[in-house]
């Protein structure tokens, strides 16, 4: 088509000769292809052919069992390049990007377990209420340098204990995080800025609030630009929930708001209690009644939940407060246009897309319900005495995610199948394994 062309003449001026289409699988994970501009025209139209059991590989690199996925004799998934997305990739001259679609080439509809097309359903629902939600992503990770005496081959890029915000060389010796941010800026992500979080070698980065699906896109394309940015450095950064066990865990905290389809925040309320409106205190609700099952999505490995636990900052009970960071929803002290609630559930692992349509969705049920949220947590959380605790471990938080049917209606049968099925794969796979623990625990004593 016409527009097609247009974008490959520009491209074309800008020196660039290599597109890489990229789209996130069910775990979040970017897949990609690298298609030659003169190629582009050919990929617009049919899309590019991908092995639909790759979709559903785990990074262990086994299949695993997903209808129409193995058991279908590995079929093709269509991905079509989305040129609305297409930015030049800073740090590697000649190749610019953009996000993929996946279709299903039998039906030309939407995959079903495509994570942005689930989002989109779920914004969809939103609508119908006169509700556009706002969100605003903030995301920890940890970044590692290779280190071949340790037996996973890395170790944490810096040792400074401590180094809570400190911002320059200190806890940052080789200046990782000015690099990044501005990579980060020029991929056009919409990073705010970052910090030196609790732990050496943690850092945070903060993106600008937005519409959410391009909340998720741009969390979806800043974890992979942040690892691969680390790569080329012959470095390794992770944002799995816990990757070590003399460190805290990384969060992936969402801030929340809904406009109403004028553009003025729904949560704002100065007569309302807590200067919050109904639509807020209910979404708030929403949130707390669906999160055992939400945590399915946003804690969504089983070493996700090793982040919990007392004083970690990272919610292990099911609460809210006022301004309060030991509460699994906390609300900022702002109002007026900045009336939202920060979600610390997540952890970095969760894959946006999941993650914040999860989010949304249960929020949009406790609106729907009209329910009200219990009495704000005062002070230092972790009683379990004052609040409901969290599924612990990945299997009961599937069997959650199973159980909660209004949630599960919204999220979609296709999506949800899929989901527990790999994931209740992944559980499986790790229940037969034997870790270094188990050994130093029993070997000698048993
Ligand atoms: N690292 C904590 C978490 O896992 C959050 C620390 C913070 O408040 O920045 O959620
Ligand atoms: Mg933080
Ligand atoms: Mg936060």
């Amino acid at each position: 088509t016409p527009a097609v062309r247009q974008h490959q003449e520009r491209l074309a001026a800008e020196g660039i000769d290599v597109v890489r289409v990229t789209y996130p699988d069910l775990i979040g994970t970017d897949r990609a292809r690298d298609v030659l501009l003169d190629q582009l025209p050919t990929a617009c139209e049919h899309g590019l052919a991908f092995c639909r059991a790759v979709y559903h590989t785990s990074p262990q690199g086994d299949v695993v069992p997903v209808a129409g996925g193995l058991d279908a004799g590995l079929p093709d998934i269509h991905v079509r390049p989305d040129l609305d997305t297409l930015v030049a990739l800073p740090w590697e001259p000649g190749v610019a990007t953009c996000l993929g679609e996946t279709v299903d080439p039998a039906t030309g509809a939407p995959a079903p377990e495509s994570p942005r097309d689930l989002l989109r359903s779920v914004l969809a629902r939103c609508a119908e209420q006169g509700l556009r939600p706002v969100v605003g992503p903030e995301l920890e990770y940890f970044l590692c340098d290779a280190d071949p005496a340790s037996p996973s081959g890395w170790k944490r890029y810096s040792g400074a204990t401590g180094a809570v915000y400190t911002a320059g060389l200190r806890a940052d010796p080789d200046n990782h995080l000015l690099r990044t941010l501005r990579h980060l800026r020029d991929l056009r992500i919409g990073v705010t800025g970052g910090n030196h979080e609790f732990d050496g070698g943690q850092f945070e980065i903060n993106l600008a609030h937005s519409e959410a699906l391009s909340a998720a896109d741009r969390s979806f394309r800043f974890k992979a630009a942040v690892k691969e940015l680390a790569r080329k450095e012959g470095r390794l950064a992770t944002f799995m929930a816990r990757p070590f066990n003399d460190a805290g865990g990384s969060g992936f905290h969402l801030h929340l708001s809904c406009d109403d389809e004028r553009g003025r925040n729904t949560f704002d309320d100065p007569a309302g209690r807590h200067g919050l409106s109904d639509t807020a205190r209910h979404a708030i609700a929403g949130v707390l009644a669906h999160a055992p099952a939400l945590a399915a999505l946003a804690n969504p490995t089983v070493n996700s939940y090793k982040r919990f636990g007392p004083d970690t900052l990272a919610p292990w009970l099911i609460d809210w407060g006022l301004d309060n960071r030991s509460a699994m929803v906390r609300v900022p002290p702002e109002r007026g246009s900045g009336a939202r609630l920060e979600l610390r559930l997540g952890d970095a692992g969760a894959n946006p897309y999941l993650l914040i349509a999860g989010t949304i969705a249960a929020a949009l049920l406790g609106v729907r319900a009209g329910e009200e949220p219990p009495a704000p947590l005062e002070g230092y959380g972790y009683d379990t005495a004052r609040s409901a605790v969290l599924p612990m471990d990945l299997s009961a938080a599937l069997d959650a995610l199973e159980a909660d049917t209004a949630l599960t209606e919204i999220l979609g049968k296709a999506f949800t199948t899929s989901y527990l099925t790999y994931k209740r794969d992944e559980v499986a796979r790790f229940q037969r394994h034997v870790t270094d623990w188990e050994f130093t625990e029993y070997a000698y004593h048993l």
